[in-house]
């Protein structure tokens, strides 16, 4: 049994890097990884990504989980990958209290954010212009 697709993307984004799947039989590409593409239905292989892309939309969260209460508000954003995939993560580089200097279509580069959750300190997916 090989290692869940999940885990091996968590355990990636410790280490700074960005992965996900690509499908063998159609090309799409997903973010965080799966075992088959919700396409197709095809089998999926791990891929590198350059973690770069451009902002589709973004929200300001006011109101987060509780784990996660220090750091709002905080910008969440929907990056398309230039690979194709579309991800959510923390936009960061910009002031919350200021949404409207966050432009669509911006470009963003992914960056590996440690945050404190609880007890132990996370890597979670973030981008900055
Ligand atoms: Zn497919």
């Amino acid at each position: 049994m090989s290692e869940g697709h999940l885990s091996l993307f968590y355990r990636e984004l410790e280490a700074g890097r960005l992965t996900g799947s690509k499908c063998k039989a159609c090309g799409e590409v997903f973010v965080p990884s799966r075992p088959l593409c919700s396409r197709c239905g095809g089998e999926t292989e791990t891929i590198s990504l350059k973690g770069e892309g451009t902002v589709e939309s973004f929200t300001v969260i006011h109101v987060p989980p509780v784990f996660l209460k220090d750091a709002s508000p905080y910008i969440l954003a929907l990056v398309r990958l230039e690979e194709g995939a579309l991800v959510m993560g923390r936009l960061i580089g910009y002031d919350p209290n200021k949404p409207e200097e966050v432009e669509i279509g911006v470009k963003v580069k992914f960056e590996a954010l440690k945050e404190k959750h609880g007890e132990k300190e996370e890597a979670i997916v973030a981008f900055k212009p």
